[in-house]
């Protein structure tokens, strides 16, 4: 169906059927504004998605996408140790853009809602000659975690693997490369659904005093170590050896004849967490936060700085680390 056969206000009706209400949301969509149950410690973070930037309509289903623009946003939440409450959306449409395609995009939104129990509580609807995301979330961190909180002697962790993310991008971009179909599906799932590890954080904040800092890896191990390290005043010192990286990543690397090291560090787009420890906690988190299932892995540890942010040992040898990509 045609956005303009529904309008605006039709289409926006038509979406809030498909939104369940959850708890801290004590008014949601249809008024001007929506109203929020008190927090003890509101923590907000947006992140906007622009096609032909950071998606293709041929390359991402409207429901993964829509998980996606979610789970990056919890993923944050999640990082600094909070949990999520609500959401608001804000979407620019192009006319071509079909209403059964927006209405599977809210679909993985409300996946992703329900799944870390949030509700997505408003947002705006607007033309745009573009297709363009943006959401913001709530959460309640009652002890927020930061980037700042690293100290020399921190041991240096990470959730899940790294990589996978970029392997699963490498095979898009370079379709005819030979990649058996069951590592083919696993990391495009793993690029377009990324899991926020959630859990993964609540489990770890339950080890008192343990977590000194944390952040999510969104542009890469490499470059989002350093924003650690510069807010710490200390340097991070990963050993290239240690880094959690999957058979189907080294699979993909290979076929492609790419360093797999390259995904692991410079990827991005993971959603891992990485960790700085106190040093006398570690047994106690690893068993916190592999009891959701996830496997953590120490990669490394904090030093006092030096003038590289990041430093990678690979084959006892030290060398500064590549910085992340950006924008512009
Ligand atoms: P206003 O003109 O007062 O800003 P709108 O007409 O834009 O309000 O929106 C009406 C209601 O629908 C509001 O509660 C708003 O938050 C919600 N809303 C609008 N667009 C979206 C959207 N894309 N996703 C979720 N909620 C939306
Ligand atoms: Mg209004």
């Amino acid at each position: 169906m045609n956005l303009s056969t529904l309008g605006e206000f039709g289409l926006i009706a038509r979406l809030h059927e498909k939104l369940a209400p959850r708890s801290g949301v004590q008014l949601g969509i249809g008024d001007d504004a929506a109203v929020l149950a008190p927090l003890t410690s509101p923590v907000v973070t947006c992140d906007a998605l622009v096609e032909g930037v950071h998606f293709r309509r041929d390359w991402a289903s409207a429901y993964s996408l829509g998980w996606k623009a979610m789970a990056v946003n919890v993923s944050d939440i999640a990082a600094m140790g909070g949990l999520p409450v609500a959401a608001f959306v804000s979407i620019g449409l192009p006319p071509d853009c079909s209403v059964e395609w927006v209405e599977e995009l809210y679909g993985g939104m409300e996946l992703a809602a329900a799944t870390y129990n949030f509700t997505i509580a408003g947002g705006d609807t607007v033309k745009s000659s573009e297709l363009m995301l943006s959401v913001t979330l709530i959460g309640n961190a009652p002890q927020p975690v930061l980037r700042s909180g690293a100290a020399p002697g921190d041991l240096l962790f990470v959730t899940g693997a790294l990589g996978d993310s970029a392997a699963g991008l490498e095979i898009m971009l370079n379709p005819e490369l030979s990649v058996a179909s069951s590592n083919r599906e696993f990391l495009l799932a793993r690029h377009h659904e990324p899991t926020p590890r959630l859990r993964e954080m609540q489990a770890a904040l339950q080890v008192e005093s343990a977590v000194r800092s944390a952040l999510d890896l969104s542009d890469g191990l490499a470059g989002d170590a350093a924003h650690i390290a510069r807010r710490s005043d200390v340097t991070l010192e990963i050993e290239t050896a240690l880094l959690p990286i999957s058979d189907e990543c080294r699979a993909v690397a290979a076929a492609a004849q790419r360093d797999v090291l390259e995904y692991a560090l410079k990827g991005g787009e993971d959603y891992e967490l990485l960790f700085c420890i106190a040093p006398d906690k570690v047994n106690e988190i690893i068993a916190a936060v592999q009891s959701t299932g996830t496997p953590l892995t120490r990669i490394g540890r904090c030093i006092e700085r030096e003038d590289a942010p990041v430093v990678l040992v690979k084959n006892g040898v030290r060398e500064a680390a590549p910085v992340a990509f950006t924008h512009f």
